[in-house]
């Protein structure tokens, strides 16, 4: 580089395995991954360094102010800190949900929850959005677009605004006015599309020109860039932070299940990766079993495991997790990998389910948006099965925030 600035780092194929500078997907049609992710050497940080308090710094020196950034030797973006997009995000609180609060008969939580909507944009998708934005900017990017439900375009805007990046998000016609609201305020241009979720995502990707395989690092300087929760290796990079705050908030040691909600994966992956890393770097010990929580109707990965009829028991679609409706998840063999591979599983959760546990969410401090509380329901659902036992250390993240609807 002219500048002396590190280079963007090149990604690679899982599929076929070719490298390429920066494309949105394989030529094979595959998502990309990062070539060569770093990988910290030594152990983790030490009591004292872990929480240094305010002023404190030095290497892995985890505390407010550096947010999700502490964990940088983890990170495949951001190798130079002037190249950071950030708005101070991260080390969102972990705290004890040991009681549901409504109705004692119930019986509680008994989790540890990770409160994601405790973040800018009020949504674990900032995490992502820090690190792809800042990738956007290590290879020059002038102009980004994103498809969403919501958060992830609001998250995408936001981060775009920080960086002084051009962008453009694709929602779909009936998106909630609250996350449009977002987008528009941050200077980014929503694109409202009839159709299926799978519709808003075509004509986004129509819209990066290029034929239908987009922009190369490179090329045409108006060529938007994908900067997309569901494609781009580097919103990976951000959401694989939500285990390393874990880990760190529980003295490196990683709790025996986490149940996310599961649409994409975008945090599920990112949760999977990020504790394997830590598993590989002797971090933690174990990875934990990991659990997602679909919307019943719009469940491909309980389809896949479990038949149709567990994917919609109530024989109608979970209205109320408009942010997980995705019928084909790109990622849907990395997602049924996971499961298998830390003994976990995914269920559908019913809309009334989720509304009976949104109540009890909100009864109870946790000021969360409908989507999130399908992890939660999911929860009780398998202990109730006795598939999650009374002893068994189970962390929730809870990824969006009630303000935003
Ligand atoms: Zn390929």
């Amino acid at each position: 580089m002219p500048d002396g600035r590190p280079p963007a780092r090149d990604l690679a194929c899982p599929e076929c395995g070719a490298t390429v500078s920066d494309r949105w997907r394989c030529e094979c049609g595959a998502p990309l991954e990062f070539a060569d992710p770093p990988a910290p050497e030594g152990p983790p940080p030490g009591p004292d360094e872990a929480m240094p308090g305010p002023g404190g710094s030095g290497r892995g020196g985890i505390g407010a102010r550096s947010g999700l950034w502490a964990f940088d030797e983890f990170l495949a973006v951001g190798d130079d800190p002037a190249d950071r997009v950030t708005l101070g995000e991260g080390m969102t609180p972990l705290v004890d949900a040991e009681r549901s609060g409504d109705d004692p008969s119930a019986g509680g939580w008994d989790a540890a929850f990770k409160l994601e909507y405790v973040f800018p944009t009020g949504s674990f998708k900032d995490r992502g959005a820090t690190t792809t934005l800042t990738r956007a900017r290590e290879l020059g990017v002038e102009r980004v677009v994103e498809d969403s439900s919501g958060n992830a375009g609001a998250a995408i805007a936001t981060y775009a605004a920080r960086a002084g990046i051009d962008a453009a998000v694709y929602v779909p016609a009936d998106v909630k006015e609250s996350k449009l609201r977002a987008i528009r305020r941050a200077g980014a241009e929503p694109v409202r599309i009839e159709g299926s979720r799978a519709d808003v995502t075509a004509a986004c990707v129509a819209a990066l020109g290029e034929g239908d395989e987009g922009r190369r690092n490179g090329g045409a300087a108006d060529a938007a860039w994908y900067a997309s929760h569901a494609w781009n290796p580097a919103f990976f990079e951000g959401t694989a932070t939500v285990a390393y705050e874990i880990a760190a908030q529980r003295g490196w040691e990683a709790p025996d299940a986490v149940v996310t909600p599961l649409g994409h994966g975008t945090l599920f992956l990112g949760a999977y990766r990020g504790f394997r890393r830590l598993e590989r770097a002797g971090w933690i010990d174990e990875v934990p079993r990991l659990f997602g929580a679909q919307a019943a109707g719009v469940a491909p990965i309980v389809r896949a495991l479990h038949g149709a009829d567990a994917a919609d028991p109530e024989g109608r679609v979970n209205a109320a997790a408009d942010g997980i409706q995705i019928a084909e998840p790109v990622r849907k063999r990395e997602i049924l990998d996971a499961v298998a591979d830390t003994d976990g599983d995914a269920l559908a959760v019913t809309q009334t389910a989720a509304e009976r546990e949104l109540e009890r969410l909100h009864a109870a401090g946790f000021y969360t948006e409908p989507t999130c509380a399908v992890a939660p329901a999911a929860l009780r659902e398998l202990r109730g099965r006795g598939a999650l036992s009374p002893d068994d250390d189970v962390v929730v993240p809870l990824t969006g925030s009630g303000l935003k609807g």
